[in-house]
């Protein structure tokens, strides 16, 4: 049976980094029937805090990755000292008494020798005890080094594949060292490569390292998001880029990782959040949507229209980047007021539209039949009289009902305002 494990130290959020490890080690075990560890490694009692926790476990359940088991090494601190007095009764390790700490600490002895990791993405790579300190394993104040526990949980949680971050690659010998002092088997490794953001480097903070919370909140799907990490260091082949994730379950093989890092593209992951929200259930958008209106002020939480709300939603879900874009697109739908960006009035009311609006206005309200088509067919009548182009009007009339220069097709905006809010927002134009 296969065992992967996601061991998060919960000393901070969950960042892209880390959904992409617990993404593949889940991914891994899926198709395979294997068991999908959690183990939470909150050894370092000053820097762990429970609201990260519950933090981590929020941020991948609403990822969808449902764990198996779960393990807190704060409670195995028993386990890891009978290890370590095992190793020193086998005069493998020692201790020491630093002067100014209470306690011993116990220290491993590293032999020097050869040491090879077999790695499923990188394949063979080589380091030389020579170049390894003696290695603490339970420091003076009785708590384990995380390479320690790392080992003993490892082995003892029967892990077959340690699939985590390269940045952890110089640990594996260290800890190749430990199974072998200890007896226990070695599992596979395979270590994901580096990922940088836009501007080269590390990513970071300011280059896109937030917290998945963070992207909860600013409005991407989380099959989105689990798709667009999924790319990051794996293609499903034929440049395909939006996969279902059962289908790229049957797909994905660990061995098939790249090597190479990846590089995390904020633009890119916009690009999918769009191709996820297009396709999304209304229904289910518009319920997620209805809390940020009534936040916004767009709509009042006891009197509201749903069926109105979501025709709106359907009207702006092939141009949606994020769920929260709709709230600042679609407000002039629910404001009294239109909130009138200066810019695209300076560029598109500043010439004088009063004969122009005042014609569409009677136009508008001499309509029987209020559709889409009508209201087109209406304008189109009216600029072929004028012998004016249709731009020339379209985006004075957009600017002056929205108070936007972007947005859905003009004739669709008039239609769900409706003829009364039309003609009055016009009017206000109409010197
Ligand atoms: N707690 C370690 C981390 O968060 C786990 C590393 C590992 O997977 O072994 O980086």
């Amino acid at each position: 049976m296969i065992r992967v494990r996601f061991a998060p130290s919960p000393t901070g959020n969950l960042h892209i980094g880390g959904g992409r490890t617990a993404l593949f080690n889940w991914l891994y075990i899926r198709a395979k029937d294997g068991k999908f560890i959690l183990r939470i490694e909150d050894t370092d009692k000053e820097r762990s805090k429970k609201e990260f926790v519950d933090e981590i476990l929020g941020s991948l359940t609403w990822l969808g990755f449902k764990w198996d088991e779960i393990y807190y090494q704060s409670k195995r601190f028993d386990i890891y000292r009978e290890y370590a007095q095992k190793l020193l009764k086998e005069g493998k390790a020692y201790t020491e008494k630093l002067p100014d700490k209470p306690g011993e600490a116990i220290i491993f002895k590293v032999m020097p020798q050869k040491i090879k990791i077999k790695d499923l993405i990188r394949g063979d790579i080589e380091f030389d005890a020579e170049n390894i300190k003696d290695q603490v394993l339970m420091k003076s104040d009785g708590t384990p080094t995380y390479n320690f526990a790392c080992v003993v949980d490892d082995a003892l949680m029967n892990i077959t594949h340690v699939i985590r971050g390269d940045d952890h690659i110089s640990n594996t010998p260290k800890q190749i060292l430990l199974y072998e002092a200890l007896g226990l088997p070695l599992p596979a490794f395979a270590h994901l490569p580096l990922i940088m953001g836009m501007e080269g480097g590390r990513l970071s903070k300011r280059t896109g390292a937030t917290a998945i919370s963070d992207y909860r909140k600013m409005g991407y799907l989380p099959e989105a998001l689990v798709n667009y990490l999924l790319l990051l260091s794996w293609a499903p082949g034929e440049d395909r880029e939006v996969i279902d994730i059962n289908e790229a379950i049957k797909l994905f093989d660990i061995t098939d990782v790249n090597k190479t890092a990846a590089t995390f593209d904020l633009k890119k992951l916009d690009w999918m959040n769009n191709q996820y929200l297009k396709s999304a259930d209304s229904e289910k958008l518009t319920d997620d949507i209805i809390p940020m209106l009534i936040e916004a002020k767009c709509i009042d939480k006891d009197n509201f229209d749903r069926g109105y709300v979501l025709s709106l939603v359907k009207l702006f879900q092939p141009r949606l980047a994020h769920v929260n874009d709709f709230v600042d697109w679609a407000d002039f739908f629910f404001l009294k007021e239109v909130k009138m960006d200066p810019v695209a009035q300076a560029k598109c009311l500043s010439k004088d539209f009063s004969k122009e609006f005042a014609l569409f206005v009677q136009r508008l309200d001499a309509l029987q039949d209020f559709t889409v088509e009508n209201i087109e067919k209406c304008f189109r009548d009216m600029m072929a009289e004028l012998g004016l182009e249709a731009k020339v009007l379209i985006h004075p009339i957009r600017v002056a009902l929205t108070g936007k220069t972007i947005g859905p097709g003009l004739f669709e905006v008039i239609y769900h305002l409706g003829k009364e809010r039309s003609k009055e927002r016009l009017q206000k134009w109409i010197r």
